[in-house]
């Protein structure tokens, strides 16, 4: 497989992570066709630079993660942005507990090529699944759906 499309795949897998089924803190099931779900595939997990913190360890507290803010908000109040600009507001990412790294990343560089192939097919199709799911909920409670 092409590096770049190993490497979208590799992002794919991470950002649909709860699709892959733990067996042990050693290991996971990822699944290897879109229809039937007994089509799995045992990997190891490795170790990586946790993606929800970006290796920080750290994370906003709840309340104040996804806000976006105006240049309004900022003019209002610049101090509470500059705080939070800081880490004032941060709490240990909730991925990694603060280790900055992420244990259960599926690792796939010994997986044959028609076995990527096949998990490039699979996790392709959850992924727009779930970006459907994603924008339905969005408009829904909007009312516009
Ligand atoms: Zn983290």
């Amino acid at each position: 497989m092409e590096r770049i499309k190993y490497e979208h795949l590799k992002n794919l897998i991470l950002r649909n992570r709860d699709l892959a089924e733990p067996i042990n803190d050693l290991a996971c099931y990822l699944p290897m066709s879109y229809d039937d779900d007994n089509i799995i595939i045992k990997v190891p997990y490795e170790p990586m630079v946790c993606p929800d913190c970006e290796g920080k360890g750290t994370e906003l507290q709840g309340g104040l993660k996804g806000l976006a803010f105006t240049q309004t908000d900022i003019e209002l109040d610049p101090e509470f942005i500059q705080d939070m600009c800081s880490g004032r507001y941060d709490v240990a990412c909730k991925s990694c507990k603060g280790s900055k790294i992420f244990k259960y990343s599926p690792k796939i560089d010994h997986l044959t090529d028609e076995a990527l192939e096949e998990l490039f097919l699979v996790f392709t199709k959850l992924d727009d699944d779930r970006r459907d799911a994603e924008a339905e909920a969005y408009y829904e409670s909007r009312g516009e759906y």
